[in-house]
């Protein structure tokens, strides 16, 4: 069975099929993409899940088939498609290779926020490297003492002559150990504006940065903490304005959030197809797995989820390529995305028994990674909390509450 399926060409069809790249662009997914999927990251996403240790060659190679180029600007070495496109590919990596996707995920967040907010000459300087995989991105907020409360972070700047001088720690950074370019997020010491950084190692100060191992899931991923003290980043590595790094921050999350939408639904299809594989083959009371009719509700819940988080995830990522806010789509499509790879992780686990409790079977492995999809990019508790009930009010602000009927 092919990494990029036929579902996800027909979940690309509804957005895109008049398009004149369109059928270059899946060709693209379900051949060159499709082939370093099946061959190079498959095969050994068990060994990386084992060893906890991301493969720095494979993202070497993934970037020469063009796939982290496919939605960088023209003029930045870039095709200019569609993020529905990323999204899409991003889907078949996560079947494959959950740990190693994210990094690619967090990589994407990184090239956007660049290319998006940085000057003529970051983006120069970061964004066809970052396209071509040559040089590897971090995303820096979350800190030891704030994650969903990003708004108490510590770390500090001050400007100090042609510098601004970093000091405190980021923790849980996807990528840290290997990255080449590290997007931060910090606030002037006086208390209030909050400006982003595009930096880099081997400047003057401190800048140390410590492994996290013995992570539950996304293993095929590394993860690392950020220490600066004193550390100093020259002015023009100031990314955009001074002050506003928190809205650059978050309208970064919000692509994250369609990111990870697309990255659960791949999770959620690589249980769902080992679970239908097994349940063909295993025979109980006389019949197969797959045959009473317990499995063929549940294989129905998990192909209802899965179906909707795909299509709100390549929607919303298409919106984003419109310039449309998509704070509240992109919400939507992460969470209902990463409950459906729960789901799918945790049913799938028991549909298979014994077998699927054990790591052979690989099954179990999806929801290690899955359960990571509720909390990252966003905490699924401060989506239904916050930001998706911000929206219905604002929505109900503009249009009026509605009339009874
Ligand atoms: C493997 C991994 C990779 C990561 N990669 C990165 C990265 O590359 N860059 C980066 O900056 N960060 C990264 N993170 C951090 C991640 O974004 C945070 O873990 C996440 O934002 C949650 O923050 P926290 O862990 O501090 O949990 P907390 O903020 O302490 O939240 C704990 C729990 O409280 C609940 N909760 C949160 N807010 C509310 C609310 N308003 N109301 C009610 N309940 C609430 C939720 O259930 C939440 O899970 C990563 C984390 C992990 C585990």
């Amino acid at each position: 069975m092919p990494f990029f399926i036929d579902d996800q060409k027909r979940a690309l069809d509804h957005l895109h099929r008049n398009e004149p790249q369109h059928s270059d662009l899946v060709g693209f997914l379900s051949t060159t993409l499709d082939r370093f999927v099946s061959e190079r990251l498959a095969p050994r996403a068990a060994h990386r899940d084992d060893v906890e240790e991301f493969d720095e060659e494979a993202f070497q190679a993934l970037g020469a088939t063009g796939y982290m180029a496919l939605s960088i600007d023209e003029e930045m070495g870039g095709l200019g498609a569609a993020y529905s496109y990323s999204v899409a590919g991003l889907e078949s990596l996560a079947k494959a290779d959950a740990g190693f996707a994210l990094a690619v995920a967090i990589h994407g967040t990184t090239a956007d926020g660049i290319n998006c907010f940085g000057s003529e000459a970051l983006r120069q300087r970061y964004v066809p490297k970052l396209a071509s995989g040559e040089l590897l991105g971090c995303f820096c907020l979350t800190e030891p003492d704030s994650g969903s409360d990003a708004k108490g972070m510590r770390t500090s700047y001050r400007r100090d002559g042609d510098s601004f001088v970093l000091t405190g720690t980021k923790y849980w950074i996807t990528n840290a150990p290997s990255a080449g370019v590290f997007f931060v997020v910090a606030r002037n010491e006086d208390g209030g504006r909050i400006s982003t950084f595009a930096v880099e190692r081997g400047w003057e100060g401190t800048f140390e940065i410590q492994p996290i191992k013995d992570k539950m899931g996304v293993r095929g991923s590394n993860t690392g903490m950020l220490v600066f003290d004193g550390y100093r980043v020259p002015e023009a590595h100031l990314v955009g304005d001074e002050g506003r790094g928190f809205s650059y921050a978050m309208q970064m999350l919000n692509g994250g959030r369609v990111t990870i939408g697309a990255w659960a639904t791949g999770v959620a299809q690589g249980a769902f197809e080992k679970l239908v594989r097994y349940a063909s083959e295993r025979q109980l009371f006389g019949k197969r797995l797959a045959d009473l009719d317990n499995t063929k509700r549940e294989l129905s819940e998990m192909l209802i989820g899965i179906h909707a988080g795909r299509a709100l995830s390549y929607a919303a990522a298409l919106d984003k390529s419109l310039g449309l806010d998509i704070a509240r789509d992109a919400a939507v499509a992460k969470v209902a995305a990463s409950e459906a790879a729960v789901f799918c992780g945790e049913r799938a686990i028991e549909l298979a028994g014994g077998y699927g409790y054990a790591r052979e079977s690989r099954i179990e492995r999806h929801l290690r990674d899955a359960l990571l999809a509720r909390i990252g990019e966003g905490a699924n508790e401060l989506l239904k909390i916050m930001v998706i009930p911000r929206a219905i009010e604002q929505q109900f602000e503009a249009e009026g509450t509605p009339e009874l009927w």
